[in-house]
């Protein structure tokens, strides 16, 4: 065990500060100031949480110390009760990044701080308290030395010789010791003893073995090729030189754009630096992980499955600074290196980077922001860039790298638009797969190929419908279908989980026979089954992969040959790589494209050209298949040229024409309330407030460039029971945005029953 692995419980930076500023965790809140009593004045440090007296009653509450102060306040305030960490939990830059998230997301300091420092690393999840002894200084062994018998010699010795401090348990093993020599030494003066907390050996090697199991991929260094070249001049010096500079990389599936991310951080490394490596959590495969494990020395994962303590012990390790590079999803943009010198965010368009509950924030725009405080660079990588970031690379505030060519000038697949209104089969039933598709399946399959569909629907039937009143079953708490399962046979909400029995009659009119129609991947699969018997046939949703390791399983006997069809929804469209699959399908493209989202049309963009990109990485060619009733719709047809510019640029001349986001910020309130009229009576009680803070900056010469749309019911308008009105706010001006929100929001109370919800930069508009 390493000496350095120790923490003493004693702070050695003590505060001379009397008063300390403490955040809660509670929504747009300012910090408070509390007296320090002077026993706690060596432990307080900012980055510590306290327990304080607060609110009604004084209330015990924890609260992050993010300030410390010798001015005497005004009022007379109150003292903090106990430091509850031995170390700060963040580091300066952290600090900075969470105060700003506060005032950007519109929500409290304290509740940012509370969401980002992970679980484990509050309970100190994963360590525990030792006994560890230290030689003290010569210079302070009372003279003359007190005599010590050969025992406590032994143990001396052993003490000089190794040096630093020794868990007490382990001290007495390497010398072979019992306790009474040693306390000898401590009372005699030779030997401190404290307590001090270490990893807990069994949480940790958990953590260790679950990477273990990973194989390291072989270590590939390649020649760049020219685009690669090209793009590596740029980012070169401004690796070396440091200093924030935001990348865009643009680069087509399979351009390489993951060798460039791993030179990158080796410049890093090299430099004695750290990096970050942000991925959407479902490309978090032993793909991914194996690619840096086998180029890089510390790596540390941050997945979703990990246990609290394993969280614990990653955050413990990369703020000592034991860790050269971390992986992870979303929120590992808020690991605490203290070194940090580059940021990657790979899919930088995904909309999972994008936190839909408090504090809603965007982790591409975070690290951006992180970046830009710790002074370093940053590439956000992805073949089908976000419109924001696009934006961004044509003005200028990120320098644009293009990957136009695939790596060895394999070429993109070609795609063939299955028109449904026409490929059909002759007896006219419910058929997931067009004739057309069905003969590339058996081509591929005959000659060993293998086989990916996309539906991007799970479920067998996507809704019931009674042909004689036209009736629709809905879910009795949401504005939504309900999906029938067969495998279980309930139907069922997918925003709420809501089931019940699927009804005999319909229960409206009492007379038709309800109809089972839309097809899910559930449908899918049994269809295939039935197509191709002798296959192997494998679904992959949410539904068939709730257990944690059961996508890998899946995906690694597919990558040996043991499953010949894999089909399912989206979780199948990322980030995979294999060679031998020559037919990916896509079942129905129309699928998300009349979402009531401006953003429709860019998700249905890029998911259809990430799941083309998915074939024809190895020597042979693929074949990209997909089924559509609008096979001219710009989306699908650019999609299947895989023309993300001209995409970008019509997309772009639209967003325009509307006003909408990346031309102008958007935000989105959200009223929801049990109760429809309470909830409608607040919205309009807030449409007033606006209206009344728009008049007064108009008075007052401020700028107004502001559009207010709303209170309207929202696109679902009763989820979960409850039933939701909503706000959109557009301004080319963020600071407009955020004043006119801070001004009003604060001069309504949300009455008790109604929530109000603020969302910046929305990604969800349902
Ligand atoms: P992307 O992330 O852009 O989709 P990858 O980084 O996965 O593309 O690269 C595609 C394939 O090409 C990978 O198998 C990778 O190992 C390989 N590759 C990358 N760069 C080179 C190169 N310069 N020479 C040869 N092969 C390369
Ligand atoms: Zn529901």
């Amino acid at each position: 065990m390493q000496p350095s692995l120790f923490q003493p419980e004693e702070n050695l930076n003590a505060t001379s500060a009397a008063f300390a500023e403490i955040v809660f965790d509670r929504p747009l809140d300012h910090a408070y100031t509390y007296a320090i009593p002077p026993s706690l004045l060596a432990q307080i440090a900012i980055g510590k949480r306290v327990l304080a007296p607060f609110g009604k009653g004084d209330k015990q509450t924890i609260g992050f110390c993010v300030g410390l102060t010798e001015t005497k306040p005004e009022r007379k305030v109150k003292a903090i009760l106990q430091v509850l960490d031995d170390d700060a939990l963040l580091t300066e830059h952290l600090l900075k990044l969470t105060r700003w998230m506060a005032d950007y997301y519109l929500c409290g300091w304290g509740q940012v701080l509370n969401a980002v420092v992970p679980a484990g690393a509050k309970s100190r999840a994963g360590t525990k308290a030792v006994p560890i002894l230290e030689l003290v200084p010569d210079a302070l062994v009372p003279t003359p030395p007190p005599h010590l018998s050969p025992k406590q010699k032994k143990v001396l010795e052993y003490l000089k010789a190794r040096s630093g401090s020794i868990e007490l348990r382990e001290l007495k093993h390497a010398t072979g010791s019992g306790s009474m020599p040693i306390e000898a030494l401590v009372e005699k003066g030779y030997a401190r003893r404290y307590s001090g907390r270490v990893e807990n050996a069994t949480a940790v090697s958990q953590t260790v073995r679950d990477d273990a199991d990973i194989p390291h991929a072989e270590r590939e260094e390649y020649i760049l090729t020219a685009d690669q070249a090209a793009a590596w001049n740029q980012l070169e010096p401004a690796l070396k030189e440091g200093g924030f500079k935001p990348f865009l990389l643009y680069g087509i599936t399979g351009s390489g754009k993951t060798e460039l991310y791993l030179r990158a951080i080796e410049e890093v490394v090299r430099q004695g630096k750290e990096a970050l490596v942000l991925v959407p959590e479902i490309s978090l495969t032993p793909q991914t992980i194996a690619a840096f494990k086998g180029r890089c020395q510390d790596v540390a994962i941050l997945h979703s499955h990990l246990h609290t303590a394993e969280r614990g012990s990653h955050w413990r390790r990369i703020a000592r600074g034991q860790v050269q590079v971390i992986v992870g999803a979303r929120s590992a943009v808020f690991a605490p290196t203290k070194k940090l010198g580059l940021i990657v965010i790979d899919e930088e368009h995904e909309s999972s980077f994008k936190q839909e509950k408090t504090p809603r924030y965007h982790g591409r725009d975070v690290a951006v922001m992180r970046a830009r405080l710790e002074n370093i660079p940053i590439i956000l990588g992805s073949a089908t860039p976000a419109l924001e970031s696009w934006y961004n690379a044509q003005r200028g505030q990120y320098t644009l790298l293009t990957l136009p060519r695939r790596v060895a000038d394999r070429p993109l697949p070609p795609v063939k638009l299955i028109d449904l209104r026409h490929d059909r089969h002759p007896d006219k039933k419910q058929h997931g797969l067009s004739p057309t598709l069905e003969r590339a399946m058996k081509k591929a399959l005959d000659a060993g190929g293998q086989v990916i569909l996309l539906l991007n629907r799970r479920g067998f039937s996507t809704y019931l419908h009674c042909p004689a009143c036209g009736h629709v079953e809905h879910c009795k708490f949401c504005d939504l279908s309900m999906t029938y399962h067969k495998d279980r046979h309930v139907t069922m909400c997918h925003y709420c989980g809501f089931e019940q029995k699927p009804p005999e009659k319909c229960p409206v009119c009492g007379t038709g026979q309800v109809l089972y129609q839309g097809m899910g991947t559930e449908k899918l699969h049994a269809e295939i089954m039935q197509v191709f018997p002798d296959r192997t046939v494998e679904r992959m949703d949410s539904d068939t992969m709730k257990r944690p390791g059961s996508h890998q399983k899946v995906l690694d006997a597919f990558r040996r040959g043991q499953i010949q069809i894999l089909l399912g929804t989206q979780m199948i469209a990322k980030g995979l790589d294999f060679p031998n699959v020559t037919v990916v399908g896509v079942v129905n493209a129309d699928v998300g494209l009349h979402h009531a989202d401006f953003r429709a049309s860019e998700r249905t963009f890029q998911l259809l050209a990430q799941v083309a990109g998915r074939t024809g990485r190895g020597a042979q060619v693929g074949n990209v298949y997909i089924q559509t009733l609008q096979p001219e719709h710009p989306s699908i047809a650019l999609a299947a040229n895989h023309d993300y510019l001209t995409f970008a640029h019509e997309e772009m001349k639209a967003r325009q024409a509307h006003k909408y986001p990346p031309f102008q910020r958007m935000a989105r309130l959200i009223v929801r309330c049990k109760d429809e009229k309470a909830g409608n009576e607040y919205a309009d009680r807030l449409a007033e407030a606006f209206n009344a803070v728009l008049q007064k900056r108009k008075a007052a010469g401020e700028p107004v460039d502001l559009r207010l749309l709303g209170p309207a019911e929202a696109p679902v308008f009763r989820l979960k029971g409850y039933y939701r009105f909503h706000f959109q706010l557009q301004s080319a001006s963020s600071a407009t945005l955020h004043q006119v929100l801070r001004a009003t929001l604060p001069t309504v109370r949300v009455p008790n029953g109604v929530e109000l919800t603020v969302d910046i930069d929305p990604q969800d508009m349902l």
